[in-house]
């Protein structure tokens, strides 16, 4: 038996979404199991500890799913002995709107290719990491593919696995709903959901 296939029959047996992927779902739900059912009053999954202010501040925009995932990474980098920060977080589609029009109809470089709506930082499931050594930023280095694969371990996407446009600080947590689906229609089913007020991510 493969590790994954392991952890996808244990996430089947808890009622889990089944991905493979140890992450703090799996471990939160196999501690409430085995250790106890709630840590401080909350169910383990979202009892991770927090992490620096910083990254707390991006973080909190974040949709409650992916929260842990974030502070999670930061904690397992650290652990590997390399320091993150979550960077940024939610945008909204007016927010994304001015950065696409950064390098075209307003000055700087080209930042990204997507408008509001087509970003999934519109819709809380994504952030950016930066790495940093003591207190300076690092926007190229290795340990960027280090903690990336920290990300995927966890059932994380990396943005620095795709094959378009490199992302290395990128990171997201794709709704189960929409694990069979291209990242074009899972964009366009949020729009929808949004629109229609209901939940993103659930
Ligand atoms: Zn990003």
């Amino acid at each position: 038996m493969r590790i994954e296939e392991m952890i996808a029959a244990i996430q089947a047996q808890l009622g889990l979404d089944v991905d493979g992927k140890a992450g703090p779902q799996t471990w939160g739900a196999i501690y409430a199991r085995i250790v106890q059912k709630k840590i401080d009053g909350q169910p383990p999954a979202l009892a991770i500890a927090t992490v620096d202010a910083r990254s707390e501040k991006a973080i909190a925009t974040l949709l409650p799913q992916v929260q842990p995932m974030a502070r999670a990474l930061v904690q397992k980098a650290a652990a590997a002995g390399i320091t993150i920060r979550v960077l940024s977080g939610l945008r909204s589609f007016a927010e994304q709107d001015a950065l696409y029009a950064q390098g075209r109809t307003a000055p700087g470089p080209i930042v990204t290719k997507a408008r509001g709506g087509y970003s999934n930082h519109n819709f809380g499931i994504a952030f950016d990491v930066g790495v940093f050594e003591g207190n300076r930023y690092l926007a190229d280095s290795p340990k960027y593919k280090a903690v990336g694969v920290l990300g995927m371990d966890l059932g994380l996407e990396w943005g620095g696995s795709w094959k378009t446009i490199v992302d290395q600080p990128h990171f997201q947590l794709r709704p189960a709903w929409a694990m069979d689906l291209s990242e074009r229609d899972m964009l366009a089913e949020m729009r929808s959901r949004q629109a229609a007020g209901g939940p993103v991510f659930a």
